[in-house]
């Protein structure tokens, strides 16, 4: 073992621009005593390949002169190697605090799994499990059978079957029964989910042709009753979750179309989107369509979300009939969106809560967090003001303030959910624009990044989310730092 010290510059030559000579070779930098000690603990592989990167990086720094000696000083050449080591180990995905204000926020993940299906996900990812395999028989079992009888427990449904989330579940259902057939579809219901999911992209991707009927506003049954042809292979709804046509509007409910559909011998398909199992109204929430209504209503097949008012796992959802399900479930494409075991195991856990509806708004993180009281939130925003007002102080000021939140995730997109939270304005008008980007980028480079929303001129702090006020308390000293 060799110290760095005896191949490099030294310090007191620190001011000199540096030459190629100056530079150590990577073997020399791989036999410095604490570079070693990083080679036994990560292995020589990855220690190597970032050594070699950093000389590179160097010699190029070298070659146009832009670096002074100092910066191959023994120390300052081990702080560089360490800080690639960290940022190469350091995950690109994080823990963030969502204080947007939108529950169920798709870009920071959507719903927050309960403590029950992160320890059932744990114990299932952590040994073999039966995933596909029959412990009464010893035989081939199905990953269906996992959630399947649950599913109709808490449906009503006579069958069901999970795919990779409610887009996977929409295709397949579209592919599965009316390939190289017509779907019927009302123009009022043709939605973009955002991403890709385009109604009219997913008939066509399905291989299914689509006929729309009605008019963006209103649709009737017999716009539905003189579409239907010898081609007609499945009526379709679609729960329209992130937008709300309102004045003169009409649409066909899925009892008067269901016989309508059966009438005909064709089944009716829904999709639902976000699906709630329990009603909303319970807490005060606006209320959102549930998948056993539906069946009620005598549809075939609905589908919905893992991740959304759930509050599981990615995951689509598919409940209905014996007779769809099964085809469904025979089709090839079932294969290739088969669902994972990770979300599997957390889905069944997930479901299991909903056996007991009254934990429901207690145990799952995202009803806990929607069914908040508004009291709640705002008696935290008080302990939190001052506190926040003091570090951003003079530049900023910070009150407490009314806030409207949203569900998200496309549900009930017109609903707002009252909260509180804080809001933090820059103290003078000019410049502050540029405040504001400084204090949203002071807040994302926090080690939780906080992410809250700019609206009118002021970053709002919506509290409805932060269930651990230490989590934003006990950053603030480096907030200040940020921002000094
Ligand atoms: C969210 C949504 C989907 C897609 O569900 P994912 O689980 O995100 O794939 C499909 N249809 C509707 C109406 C939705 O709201």
């Amino acid at each position: 073992m060799t110290r760095l010290e005896e191949s490099v510059v030294d310090g007191s030559k620190a001011d000199e621009a540096a030459t190629r000579q100056d530079l150590p070779s990577i073997d020399r930098l791989l036999r410095d005593t604490t570079v070693a000690e990083w080679v036994s603990e990560h292995g020589h592989t990855m220690i190597a390949r970032e050594t070699r990167a950093l000389v590179e990086e160097l010699r190029a720094e070298v070659q146009a002169s832009k670096v002074s000696r100092s910066i191959l000083t023994p120390e300052s050449l081990r702080l560089a190697l360490h800080q690639r080591l960290s940022a190469r180990l350091a995950p690109r995905m994080r823990n963030v605090l969502n204080l947007t204000g939108t529950v169920i926020h798709t870009n920071l993940g959507r719903a927050l799994l309960a403590n029950d299906a992160l320890s059932h996900l744990l114990k299932m990812m952590s040994g073999p499990n039966n995933l596909e395999y029959d412990l009464e028989t010893g035989g081939r079992g199905d990953r269906d059978n996992i959630v399947e009888e649950l599913l109709c427990t808490l449906t009503g449904a006579e069958a069901a079957t999970v795919v990779n989330n409610n887009a996977a579940a929409v295709l397949l259902t579209i592919a599965s029964i009316a390939r190289n057939r017509e779907v019927i579809v009302s123009r009022g219901e043709l939605v973009e989910i955002g991403g890709a999911f385009r109604m009219p992209d997913v008939m066509a991707s399905a291989g299914a042709h689509m006929i729309e009927v009605g008019t963006t506003n209103r649709t009737h049954l017999h716009d539905y009753e003189r579409a239907i042809s010898e081609r007609t292979a499945l009526l379709m709804k679609v729960h329209t979750s992130n937008y709300a046509v309102q004045g003169f509007t009409s649409s066909v409910n899925e009892a008067e179309l269901s016989t309508l559909a059966h009438a005909r011998g064709l089944p009716v398909a829904t999709d639902l989107g976000s699906g709630a199992l329990v009603d909303l109204t319970t807490w005060g929430l606006p209320r959102e369509p549930m998948p056993q209504d539906m069946l009620t209503a005598g549809c075939d097949i609905v589908t919905f979300s893992g991740d959304k008012l759930l509050g599981g796992p990615q995951a689509g959802l598919i409940v209905g009939s014996k007779a769809a399900v099964a085809k469904i479930r025979k089709f090839p494409m079932k294969r290739a969106l088969r669902m994972s075991k990770l979300p599997l195991a957390a889905l069944e856990a997930t479901l299991m809560v909903y056996l007991r509806p009254e934990r429901v708004a207690k145990d799952l993180p995202t009803l806990r967090m929607l069914t908040r009281p508004e009291a709640d939130i705002r008696r935290i925003s008080e302990m939190l003001c001052p506190m926040v007002a003091e570090v951003v102080a003079p530049r900023f000021n910070v009150r407490v303030e009314s806030m409207l939140g949203q569900i998200g995730s496309g549900s009930l997109p017109v609903e707002r959910l009252p909260s509180a939270g804080l809001a933090i304005a820059p103290a003078s008008k000019k410049g502050a624009g540029r405040m504001l980007d400084e204090i949203a980028t002071a807040l994302r480079r926090l080690p939780l990044p906080v992410i809250g929303r700019i609206s009118e001129d002021r970053m709002l702090l919506d509290l409805r989310c932060l269930e651990q006020p230490s989590d934003l308390t006990g950053q603030l000293e480096q907030l200040r730092q940020q921002l000094a």
